[in-house]
């Protein structure tokens, strides 16, 4: 595409490398120290327009809207959670889709969770995402713009984990999803440590053995939620395409290539897949293996109308898995208060706009 074909559309300043950046700028003759310059204001300064980059001139700052753009989405809703101070945002991307971001505040963690589509093909049945099915991938811009707006929320603008656990697969967008986490990484733009960046999976195989030979550092997080195909199947349909026996010599395969624990995401629903039955089952299946199990107390949608089990079931559950040596932590969902099950805040805003439609 020529560079004339490509003026008539900006191109989004995120969506592209600072090398990539450059060779824009080399193209239409401008100096390529321009592009540090431009990546310091965005990544550096959380400044997203070239209005206020001050040390360009006002010709370039001109000439830069022509060619440019910097996509920045706009807030749509904000929700702060009285009980944990997480933060939810609704980011709207254009006039159809819009995606959601959850910062969450630690002791010493500032955690971000993040999306990588709009909607999600997947339907686990304990999710809002999956609800209304998938709608399209987000461009890396439109991922990293979820960092730079929750990351503005730190106080002193800094973070430290990033979690690709909010609305998409991340594996279902695979090529955006490398390119992503190697901006993420990289010293040019936001230089969040590899190790401090997970990207959750339902269990894609092909993809989980494609990450095990990009000598990337990131965590890997799948969620089972299961112990046995009937269970697990039950829950989440892409058991079928890849069935648990299966995933977990996959997860044992990557673990040896790679050196690194998985963790296994399972999310405990009282009378579905928290008995001791299927503790033990879970026990037997990842004992001896690298690897942690984070159990979840289930955060009810409607669309699924369980309920988590009792503090001391989730115990007893917790300790049957530790009696066989597998490493176990219980998390408790962060902002039960926001909706911030992910997909939720975005399912309610559109059941919200439907209805003013209607009226
Ligand atoms: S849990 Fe993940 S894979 Fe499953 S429907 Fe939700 S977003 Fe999709």
């Amino acid at each position: 595409m020529s560079l004339k074909s490509e003026i008539a559309k900006p191109i989004d300043v995120l969506n592209m490398t600072l090398d990539e950046l450059k060779k824009k700028l080399h193209a239409a003759g401008i100096e390529l120290y321009r592009a540090d310059q431009i990546h310091q204001w965005i990544f550096g300064k959380s400044v997203y327009e070239f209005d206020k980059m001050t040390n360009l001139s006002e010709d370039l700052r001109n000439r830069l809207k022509e060619l440019f753009v910097i996509g920045i989405p706009k807030e749509v809703t904000r929700e702060v959670s009285v009980g944990d101070k997480s933060v939810k945002l609704l980011l709207k991307l254009n006039e159809k889709d819009s995606v959601e971001a959850v910062y969450m505040p630690m002791k010493e963690r500032r955690t971000i969770c993040i999306s990588s589509q709009v909607g999600c093909k997947f339907h686990c049945a304990f999710c809002a995402s999956g609800q209304d099915g998938f709608f399209r991938n987000l461009k890396v811009g439109e991922i990293l713009s979820q960092v730079l707006l929750a990351r503005d929320l730190s106080p002193n603008k800094k973070i430290s984990n990033i979690v690709f656990m909010g609305i998409g697969e991340p594996f279902d967008n695979y090529p955006e999803l490398l390119k992503t986490i190697r901006m993420l990484n990289s010293k040019n733009a936001l230089n969040i440590g590899a190790r401090k960046i997970t990207v959750s999976t339902c269990g894609i195989i092909p993809k989980i053995e494609m990450l095990a030979e990009e000598g990337l550092q990131v965590e890997l997080s799948i969620s089972l939620h299961g112990p046995n195909d009937s269970v697990r199947g039950a829950l989440m349909p892409v058991n079928t395409a890849y069935p648990v026996k299966a995933l977990i010599e996959t997860c044992k395969k990557y673990v040896k290539k790679t050196g690194r624990a998985i963790t296994f995401e399972y999310i405990l629903v009282k009378g579905v897949n928290a008995s001791d039955n299927e503790a033990n089952q879970l026990a037997r299946l990842l004992k001896g293996m690298l690897c942690k199990v984070n159990l979840i107390p289930y955060n009810p949608i409607a669309e699924f109308p369980h309920v988590a089990p009792t503090y001391e079931e989730v115990v007893r559950f917790q300790q049957i898995l530790q009696k066989f040596g597998v490493k176990t932590t219980v998390r408790f969902s962060k902002g039960r208060d926001i909706q911030a099950a992910c997909g939720q805040l975005r399912s309610v805003h559109q059941k919200r706009e439907k209805r003013k439609d209607k009226r």
